[in-house]
């Protein structure tokens, strides 16, 4: 494997890591670049810029986008959690591929807005419904010398290191091996996906079983003031 041209190509790669192109990352899509595995027109955030770019350095015809992949944003979104609904399960957390939402587990949860890269993977595991996607101020263009490009830059090589720091922290637990915190914390959200619906429904039980709980406890306490 050519490490000097994954680079390259990772380089290019907008580091959404949404996982649209089919691989779990930029840098593991540019590695499949690289190997011949995967074709250089598979990354819709990266549109026909990116594609361009990557046949260059590649020596390869460029093509037009493959959008069975998905489609270019022309505005950039960013992640919302609607804090009033959120029962704060983590399963965002959990999807979250650069560490851009904060909170425990039982409270509430918030997106770090300049850390979110708009790739939108935790909006599907949230039981509650309460994650949005919503635009910023900030148009995507095909420019390369913009001060919007700059911006973007600049964001990508953070979106990168946060990701790179993730994989890591990751990979650190796993081989310490708390299996605990791997069972809790660690699944893949190919896992998550596989049995979102059995995880939402317990969760939601839970959180309703607490809400109820607390009704009751309420009703009690006001009874008890009632007959003092
Ligand atoms: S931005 Fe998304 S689709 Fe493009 S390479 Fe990265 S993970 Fe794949
Ligand atoms: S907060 Fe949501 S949309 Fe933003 S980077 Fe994390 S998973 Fe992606
Ligand atoms: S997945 Fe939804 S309900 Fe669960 S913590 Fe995140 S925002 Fe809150």
């Amino acid at each position: 494997m050519n490490k000097l041209i994954i680079d390259q190509i990772d380089e290019i790669l907008p580091q959404t890591q949404c996982r649209k192109c089919g691989f779990i990352g930029c840098r593991p899509y540019a590695e499949a670049i690289a190997e011949g595995r995967a074709d250089i027109n598979q990354c819709p955030p990266g549109g026909q810029q990116g594609i361009h770019r990557i046949s260059e350095l590649l020596g390869v015809p460029a093509k037009p986008l493959d959008t069975t992949y998905g489609f270019p944003r022309s505005n950039q979104v960013v992640a919302w959690i609607d804090e009033h609904l959120c029962i704060g399960c983590t399963f965002c957390i959990q999807s979250c591929p650069v560490d851009a939402i904060v909170g425990a587990a039982k409270q509430m949860h918030t997106v770090i807005a300049d850390e979110c890269t708009g790739c939108d993977l935790c909006v599907a595991p949230c039981p509650m419904d309460c994650i949005r996607m919503i635009p910023v101020d900030k148009e995507i263009t095909d420019s390369v010398s913009s001060p919007a490009d700059v911006d973007r830059k600049q964001a990508a090589e953070r979106a990168r290191s946060r990701y790179q720091f993730r994989q890591q922290r990751l990979a650190h637990i796993n081989q310490v091996g708390n299996k605990v915190r791997t069972e809790k914390f660690i699944q893949p959200p190919e896992d998550n996906q596989v049995s979102a619906e059995v995880r939402k429904k317990t969760i939601i039980a839970a959180a309703l079983k607490r809400a109820a709980a607390i009704r009751v406890q309420a009703t009690n306490e006001s009874n008890f003031r009632k007959a003092k």
